[in-house]
């Protein structure tokens, strides 16, 4: 049986307010939730630039994939990223922290389905790209998947659960409106919520 309190690890809980506009999301601004997730760098800027000048405890965290080109941009505005995928993007992301002065958590994505279409690096080369990260001075503080679609997560995130263990990462983001309590039974320590907080998106 899950037991949070005797694992001491209640998940935290970004609500992902990509689309919706900031009127949407003042309400929950207001009641004092803190970590907020976007997966569009824009947008993102041009939503949470002056929000994050009035309020410093807000947290942003990009799910979205990150372009190079947007990282400069990127690393300024957001607390984490959750989708580092590539040694291109890996060193991209080193040289705008040493510039900007900045120390983003990060999270390795993972493509478990190992699809295609997916971003991701695969499962069997984790530790080697965690190496290879860390080396270059990033501060990487777990791994991230979006397990396939019409499938039961229940497999992927067992094997998340192990290949944290393995490498001795500590937190965990997967969990999304539909498959969240199953994320928790599999030791997920940050939630993606968007719709189930927010509404349907447009
Ligand atoms: C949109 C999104 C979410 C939130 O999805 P909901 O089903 O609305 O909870 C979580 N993670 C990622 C990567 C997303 O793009």
């Amino acid at each position: 049986m899950l037991d949070l309190k005797e694992k001491n690890r209640i998940p935290k809980i970004i609500a992902v307010s990509k689309t919706f506009k900031i009127d949407h999301i003042l309400p929950l601004i207001d009641y004092g939730h803190l970590d907020y997730g976007e997966n569009k760098v824009q947008e993102a800027v041009e939503k949470w630039t002056s929000i994050k000048k009035q309020n410093k405890k807000i947290k942003l965290h990009l799910i979205g994939k990150l372009q190079t080109n947007k990282v400069k941009y990127a690393v300024k505005i957001f607390d984490y990223i959750h989708s580092l995928d590539s040694e291109k993007l890996a060193k991209k992301i080193a040289e705008e922290q040493n510039k900007q002065h900045l120390k983003p958590k990060i999270f390795i994505q993972i493509n478990l389905g190992e699809e295609s279409q997916k971003s991701g690096i695969l499962k069997e080369n984790l530790s080697d790209f965690y190496n290879f990260s860390k080396d270059l001075g990033l501060n990487i503080i777990g791994t991230m998947c979006i397990p396939p679609f019409e499938k039961d997560p229940s497999k992927f995130f067992s094997i998340m659960s192990e290949l944290n263990q393995k490498n001795n990462l500590s937190e965990i983001s997967m969990g999304m409106s539909s498959d969240y309590l199953k994320a928790i039974e599999f030791n997920s320590t940050y939630l993606r919520i968007g719709s189930n907080i927010f509404g349907q998106r447009g």
